[in-house]
């Protein structure tokens, strides 16, 4: 049976890093609203500054943008399932999505919730380098300076400064948390705890075992 995923977690969980393992493995389409963002930021200002700061995009331009995304890639999403990173954030964006998915007949089977604190999450976020072309994250101590998929130079993501990190982990307990609570009522959808504070291979053999 095919099916559908959600990846919930505070910055630096390791939501990016085991969604592009899992569906390069899996063969599930990734939908990661992050990057996305990242992409239309470059030309686009006000975004630009929204992402730069840590705050979130405004809802009504997130489930736009995820509205198109299911339509043009609907008969992928039935054929592969997909993996949600980094959406939904909040719980209007959980509410919309449900409406978007009954009415193009897809269900969420699994959500998971990657658990970290924020003193690790700081640790984490200071010390990542990523590849700003296909997402690829490393860890700066590694001392790798290309990405190992497509060879691009890394960089350090603009919003990974502490200031910044505090305020999207302080976005992430109050708008993305409750939305723990939304999904745990729902009974046809298990929710499972991730210890995101593990090392990636453990991280991910949590995860897999229940796919
Ligand atoms: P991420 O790569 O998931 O850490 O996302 C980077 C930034 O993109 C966030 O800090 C937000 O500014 C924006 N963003 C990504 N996904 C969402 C979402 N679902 N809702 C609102 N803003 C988002």
């Amino acid at each position: 049976m095919i099916k559908n995923y959600i990846l919930i977690g505070p910055p630096g969980s390791g939501k990016g890093t085991q969604a592009k393992k899992l569906t390069e493995q899996f063969h599930l389409l990734h939908l990661s609203t992050g990057s996305i963002f990242r992409q239309l930021a470059q030309h686009d200002n006000n975004l630009k500054e929204l992402i730069t700061s840590g705050n979130l995009v405004p809802d009504t331009q997130v489930v736009d943008l995820i509205s198109k995304y299911i339509r043009n890639n609907i008969i992928t999403v039935k054929k592969t399932g997909i993996l949600l990173d980094g959406f939904p954030r909040t719980l209007t964006q959980a509410k919309n999505m449900s409406k978007i998915f009954v009415m193009e007949g897809i269900t969420i089977n699994v959500v998971y919730i990657m658990t970290l604190n924020y003193d690790e999450s700081i640790n984490r976020l200071l010390g990542r380098r990523v590849c700003t072309m296909c997402g690829a994250n490393y860890k700066q101590s590694n001392n790798i300076i290309k990405c190992t998929y497509c060879n691009n130079i890394l960089s350090k993501r603009s919003d990974d400064q502490v200031n910044i990190i505090k305020n999207r982990f302080q976005i992430y307990e109050k708008q993305t948390k409750p939305l723990i609570e939304y999904y745990d009522n729902q009974s046809n959808i298990d929710v499972i705890y991730i210890n995101g504070s593990k090392d990636e291979n453990d991280v991910f053999n949590q995860i897999t075992k229940h796919l």
